[in-house]
């Protein structure tokens, strides 16, 4: 078990905290403040036992001197202040004296938001690529260290992995929830167990599903991946998505469980990926050359449905068509409909699913969304979280 903020006295102690204020911001609003509502928690628990509170993230990818205006995260510190109604004290730089002085004029109770850890990046990629110097120097600001944001704990990055390696460290309680929860999935889970993928490509969840299908009861395929998977078993899927150089893995898997990979038995289809374009219901021997698989039809859902509702614990990641486009949004919606009255414990795994969970009004249907969809999505792949495992354990 990993050191928690809990497991330190951290009364008058610089505490720097990683957090995850990867925020969507247009002209300088914040159009979604859910991460930083979820950081809240851990900051204001340092507050209350009297810690000098530094703070730290990224936000966006920093490639010139020109990103650096659009990915300030001076409205992160505003929007923050209002939240905890505390004056959160923005430096805009990420290092340096004015960083360093700022801090040794802190008093208990205090936050500081130091500027976006990518600006680093825009010198040969410092904080991406874990520059030692730099790890060890953001390292020298405080006296503890609490990795609070999952969404990239599975990176070894300056401000996650770099710091840890120079400073008593432990997680925040966000980061502890998010493990608490994904263990379920992995330690036991309640038998049926279900996943649900969907998503664009196959490519990405291959390690996934390898790992997935050996404790997994049912595996619903959806989205633009279940095109190769129908290809592989045969079908004609014109001209619908398809990774041709993963139908070998695809046909392996098939084989392998045939009992296990559910995959769709008809789709909407149209000839063209656009707002108010003609579509069509096909069974999947149906689809003609000309035609692109865009979303699950209805015989679809009431073939997963069967499955969702014998489920005891769920796992679903990707959307089940080109949801951004309303014609091709109903298998997806149509499953958070079918999700949200199912008895099952259900996780959703961050990313793309998350958003459209959240925007389709199911997010209190179901019990734990992720707020990393690739840190989800590998540690459900048995691979070791990076930032994650050099954190001090109890
Ligand atoms: P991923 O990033 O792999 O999780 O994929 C998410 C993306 O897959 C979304 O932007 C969807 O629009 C897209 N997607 C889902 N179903 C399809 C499909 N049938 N054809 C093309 N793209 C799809």
């Amino acid at each position: 078990m990993k050191k928690t903020i809990k497991d330190y006295d951290i009364k008058g102690k610089k505490v720097i905290i990683r957090c995850d204020f990867n925020v969507p911001i247009e002209d300088g609003i914040i159009k979604d403040d859910n991460r930083i509502r979820q950081s809240l928690k851990t900051i204001r628990y340092a507050r209350k036992e009297g810690a000098k509170v530094i703070l730290l993230s990224h936000l966006g990818r920093i490639k010139t001197e020109e990103d650096k205006e659009k990915y300030t995260l001076k409205p992160v510190a505003e929007a923050l202040s209002k939240l905890l109604r505390k004056k959160v004290k923005f430096i805009n730089q990420t290092r340096g004296k004015e960083v360093e002085e700022a801090i040794k004029n802190m008093k208990e109770k205090d936050v500081i938001l130091l500027e976006n850890t990518r600006f680093e990046d825009l010198d040969k990629q410092k904080e991406s690529k874990n520059d030692k110097r730099l790890g060890k120097y953001w390292a020298s600001l405080g006296d503890i260290y609490i990795n609070d944001a999952f969404g990239t704990i599975h990176r070894s990055h300056a401000s996650n992995l770099g710091i840890s390696k120079h400073l008593k460290s432990g997680v925040g309680f966000l980061v502890e929830k998010e493990i608490k929860e994904l263990e379920k999935l992995t330690k036991n889970p309640k038998h049926p167990y279900t996943i649900i993928l969907g998503g664009s490509k196959v490519s990405d969840k291959i390690n996934l599903i390898k790992n997935l299908a050996k404790t997994a009861d049912y595996i619903l395929i959806g989205g633009g991946m279940a095109f190769t998977f129908l290809s592989a078993a045969g079908f004609n899927i014109g001209s619908s998505l398809c990774e041709k150089e993963e139908i070998p893995f695809c046909k392996e898997l098939l084989d392998k469980y045939q009992d296990k990979i559910i995959l769709p038995i008809d789709i909407i289809t149209a000839k063209e990926i656009k707002n108010g374009v003609k579509t069509k219901e096909r069974f999947v021997n149906e689809i003609e050359e000309d035609e692109i698989g865009l979303d699950i039809g209805k015989k679809t859902l009431e073939v997963f449905k069967q499955y969702i509702d014998d489920s005891k614990t769920i796992f679903w990641n990707g959307p089940m068509g080109y949801f951004e486009i309303k014609d091709f949004s109903k298998g997806t919606k149509g499953l958070c409909k079918i999700m949200s009255t199912a008895k099952a414990y259900k996780i959703i795994g961050g990313g793309d699913t998350a958003r459209a969970v959240i925007e389709m009004g199911f997010a209190k249907d179901v019990n734990h969304i992720s707020t990393g969809g690739g840190a989800s999505l590998t540690f459900l792949e048995g691979v070791k979280l990076k930032a994650l495992d050099i954190i001090n354990e109890k």
